[in-house]
């Protein structure tokens, strides 16, 4: 068990406090040796899925399937699938299922994917208005292997999904398409609600966290999506062995950047093959992140154990609402 005992330090990093457990890694402390003497994690009391029960789930669960449709929280082996899907909040997975790349914290196959779907845009439109959601995020696989990196399906899907639920907020979650800012644009023109890339983790962590990717190249398209005065957001996931000094300079940077929305969460390895956790981030200590956040001029921040880039996001809409109107952009239809 950990210790929960131990309180939280805010040490001061340029003169602001910054949060960090006071336990040394709680590696040992949530290792249980198991009968091969293999190692095994356990999560700390504070991580705890419920089973899904409820009929709604499994309605969700029917119709992605008859309509052939992938979803990140199916595919990444999210943990909240049963609480979001039980109040009908999904994130459509586009673009297939194989992903091109192998970031080392994602439980999405890697490979050679198929060519995209050109219905699969009418697809994802048809159950995103029979849900009747107002606001709902959708993401990708990444696809390295086409000329755009998939922005021209991209584009079509926002179109489609926006003409059949006008009154819906979207928010899309994009690759770094290798840094071409003109297939970026290609989404981008398509007007999405909210533009969302996640950095993920630290820049000294980066590349190990995401071997094909960099957390420069993922800097400047949040960047470019600022110029382009789009509503931004990005996540990291904590747990990955970042520094707190490393954590506050990205949200100092963030924030400077005029970054709208911060996810910040704790990194759970999909399995044994996936990286390690190397530190279990007690709920006090994403608190005091989210303050932190704030405090550094963020607009809306969650932070939390089991928080992920699209969790409650289907409570958002009326905050993308405000941001729109704060920033003189066109209003959301209805
Ligand atoms: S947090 Fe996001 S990815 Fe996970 S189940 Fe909920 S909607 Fe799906």
């Amino acid at each position: 068990m950990v210790d929960m005992s131990r309180r939280v330090h805010l040490p001061i990093v340029d003169g602001q406090a910054v949060p960090v457990a006071a336990a040394a890694p709680v590696a040992s402390a949530a290792t249980a040796a198991v009968a091969d003497g293999t190692p095994r994690r356990r999560h700390p009391p504070w991580i705890r899925v419920p089973m899904p029960t409820k009929p709604t789930f499994f309605e969700i669960k029917n119709r992605v399937h008859e309509l052939k449709l992938n979803t990140v929280c199916a595919s990444a082996s999210c943990p909240n699938i049963g609480e979001c899907w039980s109040r009908r909040a999904l994130t459509i997975m586009i673009l297939g299922d194989i992903c091109t790349r192998s970031c080392r914290f994602c439980d999405v196959t890697t490979g050679r994917p198929l060519p995209p779907d050109p219905d699969e845009p009418r697809r994802v439109a048809e159950m995103l208005a029979e849900l009747e959601l107002e606001h709902t995020v959708i993401t990708c696989v990444d696809r390295d292997d086409l000329p755009d990196f998939g922005g021209a399906h991209w584009a079509e899907t926002i179109r489609r999904v926006k003409a059949a639920s006008p009154r819906m907020t979207l928010e899309v979650l994009v690759g770094d398409f290798k840094g071409r800012t003109d297939h970026a644009d290609l989404v981008l023109d398509a007007t999405p609600d909210v533009f969302a890339h996640n950095l993920e983790t630290v820049p000294r962590l980066s590349r190990q966290v995401r071997v094909q990717a960099s957390y420069p190249r993922s800097y400047a398209l949040l960047e470019h999506a600022r110029r382009r005065d789009a509503i931004t957001k990005t996540g990291l996931m904590l747990g990955l062995g970042e520094r707190p000094d490393e954590v506050s300079e990205v949200i100092r940077e963030l924030a400077g950047l005029g970054v709208d929305i911060l996810t910040l969460g704790q990194y759970l390895a999909p399995s044994r093959t996936h990286l390690a956790v190397e530190r279990y981030v007690p709920p006090a200590e994403f608190d005091a992140w989210k303050a932190y956040a704030l405090e550094a001029g963020i607009t809306h921040v969650e932070a939390g154990p089991l928080v992920r880039s699209s969790y409650h996001a289907d409570g958002q809409a009326a905050l993308v609402r405000a941001l729109r109107t704060s920033k003189g952009l066109a209003p959301v239809s209805g």
